[in-house]
């Protein structure tokens, strides 16, 4: 099955004799045993809950992985990954992550004797010098955010797995629709579902998928000891914004096209950075890894003041961290989601650049709305 048929032709309900064309919520703890020595399917929503493992199986399939895993939040996904290392490991990460990432590495995860070396992943020579026996894991995203540098998957595994290290990538910019990276050879792909995967801005989720069995129980294992799985609730709502996912980022990703082109054409804006732009460094790298450039955009404003009024006179778009919801949103990274960014892992984002989400609106209404301001 190609990806979209995927997205609707799944068994919504296995098992359920009623068929139901959508999967119930199974707001449930506990389910009752028929013997006092054995347990059956599910015990106890903690350890397992149908609606999520209908979740949990669909990402497993759209990530072209064996397992997959739903959890409270991106940043509950992340935290898993890292509880798979102990005491005296290292990570290796890029320097341009996700500012809530960049936190539980900084300021968290030195508390359980692990470390952290930040890199530019882009440069595998620098990544090569800086793993070291103690090196774990190595970790990234791409595109990364808010820098939109573009990261050459299938090299750095091969610079990782030469080391023994695994590889995750925090795939959340693209979703399972426009990069897979585990068919590249990463261990571990990773999203925060409350952007794409959900799309309605009404979810905080992580998901995890691997290929590896032995990987596949450590991660289910960590879920069920530290009880950081999605609700049924919560799962019944992405299992509905991951059917439309296609039809979403399509759209969402030819107005970034148009507002891109748009933009770079305004003799007001410096510098647009867009890996759908064929002046992007990474647009060659993108198209080969990847099945489209995304709908994340930045420019630069001119100045700090400059970003500010944008953000606040663009009436149509909110001012709103996070991104990948049907409604287009504006950010000043520096100022926003990336102000918890430790000084030390500063990657000086500029404090002019504005973060454009684009939506579903009509790209009229997103260009007269820009033309406007600026
Ligand atoms: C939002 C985000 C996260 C964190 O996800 P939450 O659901 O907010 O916890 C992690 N990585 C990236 C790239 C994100 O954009």
């Amino acid at each position: 099955m190609k990806f979209g048929t995927r997205l609707v032709q799944f068994d919504a309900a296995p098992g359920d004799p009623l068929h139901p064309s959508a999967t119930p919520i199974y707001q449930t703890a506990t389910f009752a045993q028929e013997e006092a020595d054995a347990f059956g399917k599910f015990d106890y929503s903690r350890s397992g809950n149908p609606t999520r493992k209908v979740l949990e199986d669909q990402m497993a399939a759209l990530e072209q992985g064996t397992r997959g895993f739903v959890f409270a939040s991106g940043m509950a996904a992340i935290a898993t990954v890292t509880h798979l290392l102990s005491a005296g490991d290292e990570i290796v990460a890029d320097y341009d992550l996700y500012g809530g990432a960049s936190r539980l590495f900084g300021k968290v995860i030195g508390r359980a004797g692990l470390s952290v070396k930040f890199v530019d992943a882009q440069d595998l020579v620098s990544l090569d010098a800086a793993i070291t026996p103690k090196t774990k894991l190595v970790y990234l995203e791409t595109p990364t955010n808010p820098l939109l540098r573009i990261l050459d998957l299938a090299a750095i595994v091969e610079v990782a797995h030469r080391h023994g290290a695994l590889v995750c990538v925090d795939s959340s910019v693209m979703s399972p629709y426009l990069q897979n990276p585990l068919t590249l050879g990463a261990d571990i792909v990773l999203h925060s579902a409350t952007k794409f995967l959900c799309g309605h801005s009404d979810v905080t989720g992580g998901v995890i998928v691997v290929k590896d069995e032995k990987l596949a129980q450590e991660i289910y294992f960590l879920q069920n000891a530290e009880g950081t799985a999605l609700g049924p609730f919560d799962c019944y709502l992405v299992l509905r914004g991951l059917k439309t996912l296609k039809l979403r980022i399509d759209a969402q990703q030819a107005n970034a096209r148009k507002v891109a082109e748009f933009l770079a054409a305004h003799p007001r804006v410096a510098e647009v950075n867009y890996p759908g732009l064929p002046s992007h460094p990474g647009y060659e790298l993108q198209h080969r890894q990847a099945n489209g450039p995304g709908s994340l955009l930045t420019f630069r404003a001119g100045s700090r003041i400059a970003a500010k009024r944008i953000a606040e006179q663009t009436d149509l778009l909110k001012i709103a961290v996070s991104f990948g919801s049907v409604n287009s949103t504006i950010s000043i990274p520096a100022a926003m989601s990336h102000a918890s960014v430790p000084a030390e892992h500063d990657r000086s984002i500029p404090d002019d650049l504005l973060r454009l989400s684009l939506g579903i609106e009509d790209a009229d209404d997103l260009i007269a709305a820009f033309a406007q301001t600026l």
